[in-house]
């Protein structure tokens, strides 16, 4: 039997299982789809993620990438703020950071296997779990979901959430372009539109990443048309107006998701140990979710060695990691929903909320300050 069989190849599966191999650990990651691909994310990385990518082996350094160190806002009106962040953050795609990351996980002695899982079951007498793909079954000590926002587990796995947005009248869709546009290199910008907002930030090479969210009714108001939904509603906002007629698009079509969900998740289910976005999902316009997948590997790493090396047991383990992952996210997740749902959520707030915390930028500071953490 393998000690430890991570599900999903994202940010949060990709460096737990490099942690873990580093420390000699039999590691096995499965990740439905090939390296390199592109997923929808703003590719904003809070830097505070900087010095732990580093220690995993990969240069940042050598990549040159762009550093972004002003923040900008703007109502569905116009009206805009403009901040300096005190600590800011890096531009990656994550079509680069995610192969740079699964290169470093094979090297590592990660063992990848592309199929998705269909099912794990924990056998609790035998205190082990059975994971089945479409073609085999696997058993490991330990199982961590790293599966993302959503996935087909979540619904074998009967998980609240998932059930629950079936029939949510709110639910989100993501969609991201990349292009090349001019524009500064070392600013960070965010525009309102009735029900959602739009990111636009400079990634490696000569290219920008445009990303944004939307409450999924304003696709279904415009015919499920993307084009006739930007045209009618992002429009509406003069600055993704001028971006969206000015930018060269380097894609033929925008990557999109939907059915994304905010709603809060259980660390753990049949004992599976949940880290990423499988554990609960910050708002994007926070722009820390791919730190907090990261340094959630980062704490759960070091639970999983106590268990394997015989120190703790799973109940402890398991107690143990829920508390510091919700000493160490709760509060961030909690004001990302506060400023998701009460801020940014209809144009009128949203066009209030720009027009007053631009007469105050401490509270703004203070806020970039809650939705972020320290180097870890
Ligand atoms: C519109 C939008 C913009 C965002 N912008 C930013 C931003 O600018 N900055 C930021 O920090 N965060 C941002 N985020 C959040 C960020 O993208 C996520 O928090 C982050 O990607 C979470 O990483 P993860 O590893 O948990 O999940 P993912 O990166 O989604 O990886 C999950 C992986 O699991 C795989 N998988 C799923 N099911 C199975 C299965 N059954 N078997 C095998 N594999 C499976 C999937 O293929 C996927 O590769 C944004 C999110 C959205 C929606």
């Amino acid at each position: 039997m393998q000690s430890v069989g991570i599900i999903g190849g994202g940010l949060a599966g990709l460096t737990l299982a490099i942690q873990l191999a580093q420390k000699g650990i039999e590691t096995t990651l499965f990740e439905k789809k090939e390296y390199p691909f592109h997923r929808v994310c703003g590719e904003y990385i809070a830097i505070e993620s900087w010095d732990f990518l580093e220690r995993l082996g990969l240069s940042i350094q050598a990549l040159e990438l762009p550093i972004i160190k002003k923040l900008k806002v703007s109502a569905p009106n116009g009206a805009f703020l403009e901040q300096p962040m005190k600590t800011g953050g890096f531009g990656i795609s994550r079509y680069t950071l995610d192969n740079l990351l699964a290169e470093l996980a094979i090297k590592s002695g990660v063992k990848i296997i592309h199929e998705s899982v269909e099912n794990v079951d924990f056998q609790e007498k035998e205190n082990f779990f059975i994971l089945k793909t479409s073609t085999q079954t696997y058993s490991y000590k330990l199982v961590c979901g790293a599966f993302g926002k959503r996935s087909n587990l979540d619904i074998f796995l009967n998980r609240d959430f998932a059930r629950a947005t079936k029939n949510a009248s709110k639910q989100f869709i993501g969609v991201k372009y990349h292009l090349q546009l001019d524009f500064p290199d070392d600013v960070i910008e965010l525009h309102n539109f009735s029900g959602g907002y739009c990111g636009i930030s400079k990634i490696e090479g000569d290219k920008y990443c445009l990303c944004y969210l939307s409450e999924s009714q304003n696709l279904t108001k415009n015919n499920n048309s993307i084009a006739e939904m930007e045209k009618n509603i992002l429009f509406q906002n003069p600055f993704l107006q001028k971006y969206f007629s000015e930018a060269q698009f380097l894609y033929e079509k925008p990557l999109t998701i939907s059915q994304i969900s905010f709603a809060s998740k259980p660390m753990i289910e049949n004992h599976i140990l949940m880290l990423g976005d499988s554990a609960g999902m910050i708002t994007p316009l926070c722009g820390n979710g791919m730190t907090m997948a990261m340094q959630a590997s980062h704490l759960l790493h070091k639970y999983i060695l106590s268990f394997l090396n015989g120190s703790i047991n799973r109940n402890a383990m398991e107690q143990a990691y829920q508390k510091d992952w919700h000493n160490t996210f709760g509060l961030r997740m909690k004001i990302g929903r506060f400023l998701q749902n009460n801020l940014f959520g209809g144009t009128t707030t949203s066009n209030m909320a720009i027009g007053t915390l631009k007469y105050l930028p401490f509270v703004v500071q203070s806020l970039i300050k809650l939705t972020h953490g320290k180097p870890y």
